[in-house]
């Protein structure tokens, strides 16, 4: 997309011109704004655009992301594959930013995988797991845990206080945070949760691990 370059502090736009481009609030002012962001001027900045001033905003992730979204629509390489996981495996695991399917060597339609902070059996992980199993056909239930979660070294009640001193208010939900010390038996607790819970056959395989985020490793906890 042309794009004018970069203008010398330009001044700030006089009143009437800022209403005028207050009119131009469409999708072309969209692309100006996101044109500007991606040729790296900072937000703020004024472009000159014909007769007007348009003040850049900054780009939102959510934006480079729809953009990015974008161009991957133009081959969706990802249209072949079904709703049922290829390998018949549920995975669930933390939300930390270092465990993929790439460090289980997994590609996109192997597997279902749940995730939540911690890698938790909550309701609504155990939601997921039985529509995993009854409706989309997996067979194997992994759990993964991993070294320096966010929620170990904390307590429920520490974690209550500075999420609620932060927000300044009091709330009753979430009820828990599933705060945890010990990963091992964190990692137990989950797979007694599994195998006691009367809807998970007993033909499904559950096993629980410790990913080690230093090693890349996975170690597995038996009972
Ligand atoms: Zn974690």
């Amino acid at each position: 997309m042309a794009f004018p370059r970069r203008l010398k502090a330009p001044p700030p736009p006089p009143k009437e011109e800022t209403k005028s481009v207050g009119r131009f609030r469409s999708a072309r002012l969209a692309r100006l704004r996101q044109a500007g962001s991606l040729a790296g001027l900072k937000p703020g900045r004024y472009i000159k655009v014909g007769t007007y001033f348009v003040r850049l905003l900054g780009m939102s992730v959510i934006d480079e992301v729809l953009q990015a979204n974008e161009i991957y629509s133009r081959t969706h390489e990802l249209r072949r594959l079904t709703p049922r996981p290829e390998r018949k495996l549920a995975v669930l695991t933390c939300m930390d930013t270092r465990l993929s399917i790439r460090t289980l060597g997994l590609k996109t339609g192997d597997a279902h995988i749940i995730r939540n902070a911690g890698g938790i059996v909550t309701d609504d992980s155990l939601r997921s797991l039985l529509v995993s199993h009854y409706l989309l056909g997996t067979e194997e239930f992994m759990v993964i845990n991993h070294t320096d979660c966010g929620l170990m070294h904390t307590t429920e009640q520490d974690l209550r206080t500075r999420i609620q001193n932060r927000a300044g208010v009091a709330a009753v939900a979430p009820a828990f945070f599933y705060a945890f010390a010990n990963i091992e038996e964190n990692v137990r607790h989950q797979l007694q949760k599994l195998r006691t819970h009367p809807w998970v056959p007993k033909e499904i395989a559950v096993r629980g691990f410790v990913y080690d985020v230093s090693s890349g490793l996975l170690r597995e906890i038996t009972a």
